[in-house]
Order: structure tokens, then sequence, then C-alpha cells
């Protein structure tokens, strides 16, 4: 009963994301962005930056993340990620309606040819994340951070899979943009699988109480290597700064795990260190 009541504090004391999730739509049938536009910026990769319509404007602000989704007709799913680059304003209605539309800069992280390379689908989308409507609907809505969190270990996990594609043309990536998005997945790992350190059941909060500002880290261990978004989330372990500094591997967690003596020993310690 009390690890219940202990788990809800730990839930709703979460460390802030900085960064917000957008989901910009693309129907090259409809937008004034045709496919020979797409392919341009792809070629012209480093040098361009792309402005896009955003729905979810008052929210959004420069750092956040986008992914663009391609619609309608064709091979439809993910074929752009990157961060805003500017803060949302207002301009006249690309689709000459005169609509109040508002607009953000894009500064590109991942370009992927829809039709030349294997694309995250719409399909496999709507299996992942059920609660958004990734087929058409306003661009630049916001997606909330838990399925945001999914995204990005599904985007991560096929980027991986996928590492050969940005040497044939048809997809480029920079790192430095892509790299950013770690936060989003920490957030969903905490509130999915808590703040217990897996190896020896230390939590800072059971300890020190809710008000402690201390967490467990989620590591991912260095030999582990992953296949799906399914497998990249189980290499992620939640470890006090104790149990990392003698856990190297995921062979080193299992034999700790099923350690009495350790665990108490490095449970303890670090309880200790804290109180005095
Ligand atoms: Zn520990």
């Amino acid at each position: 009963m009390i690890e219940q009541i202990i788990y809800t504090f730990v839930s709703s004391n979460l460390k802030k994301v900085r960064m917000n999730t957008f989901i910009m739509m693309w129907n090259p049938d409809i937008s004034d962005w045709k496919m020979d536009g797409f392919e341009s910026s792809l070629c012209h990769f480093n040098d361009v930056g792309v402005t896009w319509a955003i729905y979810d404007y008052k929210k959004a602000k420069i750092g956040d993340r986008f992914f663009m989704v391609r619609c309608g007709e064709g091979n439809t799913g993910i074929v752009m990620s990157g961060t805003i680059s500017s803060k949302p304003y207002k301009d006249e209605d690309w689709s000459g309606k005169g609509r109040e539309v508002y607009y953000v800069k894009l500064e590109l992280g991942t370009m992927i040819h829809p039709d030349n390379e294997e694309i995250i689908t719409t399909e496999e989308l709507e299996e992942a994340i059920p609660n958004f409507d990734w087929r058409g609907g306003h661009s630049g809505r916001l997606l909330d951070k838990i399925s945001a969190g999914k995204l990005e270990l599904l985007w991560k996990a096929y980027i991986n899979e996928n590492e050969f594609m940005f040497e044939k043309g048809f997809a480029n990536i920079d790192e430095w943009t892509e790299n950013d998005a770690e936060e989003i997945i920490d957030y969903y790992l905490r509130k999915k699988h808590g703040e217990t350190c897996e190896c020896c059941g230390f939590n800072y909060k059971k300890v020190h109480g809710r008000q402690c500002k201390e967490t467990i880290d989620y590591v991912r261990l260095d030999t582990t290597d992953y296949d799906d978004a399914e497998e990249l989330e189980a290499s992620y372990h939640a470890l006090c700064p104790n149990c990392q500094r003698i856990i190297n591997t995921e062979e080193d967690l299992e034999r700790l795990k099923t350690d009495e003596a350790t665990v108490e020993i490095c449970g303890g310690m670090l309880a200790e260190k804290l109180i005095k």
C-alpha cells in the first residue's frame, strides 16, 4: 500500500521536459511544396531551411522538436524530423483561403525520400500511437509527451536499423540535431517505469521524501544492441549512481541483481551517505 502511495508522488514529481513535439503534415497533392521541392531540399540539405504552418502555435518555441508526415496518396509516413528554429509568426494563408495561419522555420535533422527509401509508415505510426490522427488534419499539432517518447524510441530504432541509407543520396541526417531528443525518451521512461534503481531498489524519494531533487538515471549499457523500439526501450536501465559505478554491461546487471549481499551493500551505502 505504502509503495503505491510513494509511487504516485514520484510520478507527479518527474523532471521537466523542455521540448515539445509537433507533427507537421505534408500532402504534396495539396501543398504548394511538391515532391521536386522536397528533392531539391534533400540535395541542398545543409543550406536550406523550410517554413511550415503550425496549428498549435501558442505552445511552440525555438528548440522544439518536429516530425513531418507525408499524407494523402503514395508512400505515407515520416519523411522529416528536426527542430523549430524561429518563433511562430502570422503570415498570408498558403492555401489562398484567407485563414489566420501561423508559421515556423524548421531546422532539418533528417530527410528521407518516401519513394526511394523505407520510411516509418502511417500504419506503423497508428499501431504505436493510436491516439493521434496520422492521416491528415491540421499541420503542426502538439503530440502529448508520452506519445512523443514512444515516437522517439521508434525513430531511434528506425535510424539505427537503416543507418546505411544515408550513404545513398535519398536520405540525409544531421546527427547533432537528432541527438537532442534524449530528454523526451528519458521523460517517457520515468513516467512508465518509475524512478527506482533496477539493481539495488534505491529510490531517492522513498529515502529523502518527495521534495528530493536527485533522481536515478536511465542508462543504456554499452554491450546492448537493438532491432526495434521494444528492444531499445528494454535496453535502458534505471540505475542509481552507486550501481552505475559497478555496472558496465547487461551481464553485470543480471549478476548483481541476483546477488543479495551486493544489493544490500550498494543500496545501504548510498542511503547512509546521503543521510549524513
Ligand atoms: Zn542502485
